[in-house]
């Protein structure tokens, strides 16, 4: 972990990192120079972020530094009138399907690169989370892939049937009542979902970030397995009655959950899904019936780390701005939840009254932990 000075700067608008330009350039330059920005820019604005500058002392500042979750750093921000100085911007590197990974032999579509953020924040985690803007990869339905990595068949319905041995490489997604294409919705999603988890101190795995790229789900499923600690693939679902936001958990059959990779990551990606909705629902979002649905998908039987399919609601949600902005924040705070109670490195364990304090932050009484433990 680096620090920079005593008193570093935290910049909590999105200014910083739309500001700064850093979505469309590499940010390899400037080692040693802090930058400063402009915060006249005005930029929109995610809901608890700060539209002007602040600084924060730097043992306040997100989970490397304090071990605390980010939605309690919030509370501890007090802006002052020191100059703002910027930590570094993340590196960003092309990220392609290499074919030496394990099941890339698997993948149909792979033509284009995912984009790997390396966190030089002050506050960088070492954490890295794959952040998958569901359906953008034009003609991907032509092709077919295995729905498990031992070619058996599937163990649930879906949008494939039970019982198939392949399904279409990657869907092309549903269209929101109002005509807005699905994959439209996931890419705003896991834009704003990249920069808050940046501003945490994540590295971020993007598999996408246009409209079309070319990367099936098999493809997306082992970049992440490779490069990612997590995996995290936004969708809203099919039906029409807002039903509400939950995840897909891993089917609870012998056969399905004594299948390699499935055998050694299905609990840790039920945690992370049971994580996402304690996250999402301590910010009002609406939950579907007890958060999740067991379902065999592609992504779920390739993944080596903890991975989650998360339909955000529906196509008569809501989709607008703020209501991206809600949700963007619910999955951040899941995530956090996440890696506070399964730290990736054992010096990141949270300490028990961090923990508490965060929790307390966090509203979890709505939500005990064994109640969304649908598996
Ligand atoms: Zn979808």
């Amino acid at each position: 972990m680096k620090r920079y000075k005593k008193v570093i700067a935290l910049t909590l608008s999105a200014a910083m990192l739309a500001g700064c330009g850093f979505t469309d350039r590499r940010s390899e330059e400037a080692e040693s120079t802090p930058s400063y920005i402009d915060t006249t820019t005005p930029t929109p604005t995610p809901p608890e972020s700060v539209a002007e500058s602040v600084t924060v002392p730097a043992d306040k500042v997100g989970l490397a530094d304090s071990s605390i979750p980010d939605s309690s750093v919030a509370a501890a921000v007090e802006p002052t009138i020191e100059p703002t100085v910027v930590p570094q911007e993340p590196l960003i590197e092309d990220k392609m399907l290499d074919p030496n990974y394990e099941f890339a032999g698997e993948s149909q579509v792979h033509t284009d690169p995912a984009k790997l953020y390396t966190n030089r924040y002050a506050n960088a985690n070492d954490i890295t989370v794959c952040v998958n803007a569901g359906h953008g990869t034009s003609g991907g339905d032509n092709y077919r892939t295995y729905c498990h990595p031992d070619h058996t068949a599937k163990v649930t319905g879906g949008s494939t049937a039970e019982g198939a041995i392949k399904a279409t490489a990657i869907a092309s997604g549903m269209e929101f009542a109002d005509g807005t294409p699905e994959r439209a919705v996931t890419l705003a999603e896991a834009l704003l979902v990249r920069d808050e988890l940046l501003r945490r101190g994540y590295n971020v795995l993007m598999i996408r970030e246009t409209e079309d790229v070319q990367l099936d789900n098999i493809a997306r499923t082992v970049l992440a397995n490779n490069l990612a600690d997590c995996h995290i693939a936004i969708h809203w679902d099919s039906t029409d009655w807002d039903k509400g936001a939950y995840y897909m958990s891993v089917p609870q059959y012998e056969s399905y959950l004594s299948m390699y990779p499935v055998s050694e990551t299905w609990q840790k990606s039920n945690a992370l899904g049971d994580k996402l909705i304690e996250g999402l629902q301590a910010n009002n979002v609406k939950i579907f019936e007890s958060g999740s649905m067991e379902m065999d998908l592609t992504q779920t039987s390739y993944s080596k780390v903890p991975s989650i399919d998360i339909e955000l609601g529906d196509k008569t949600s809501d989709h607008s701005d703020e209501a991206l902005a809600v949700l963007s924040k619910g999955l951040c705070d899941g995530i956090d939840l996440y890696f506070a109670a399964n730290p990736k490195n054992p010096q990141q364990a949270v300490p028990a009254e961090a923990e508490s304090s965060a929790a307390g932050d966090q509203s979890t009484e709505a939500v005990p932990a064994e109640e969304t433990n649908a598996n």
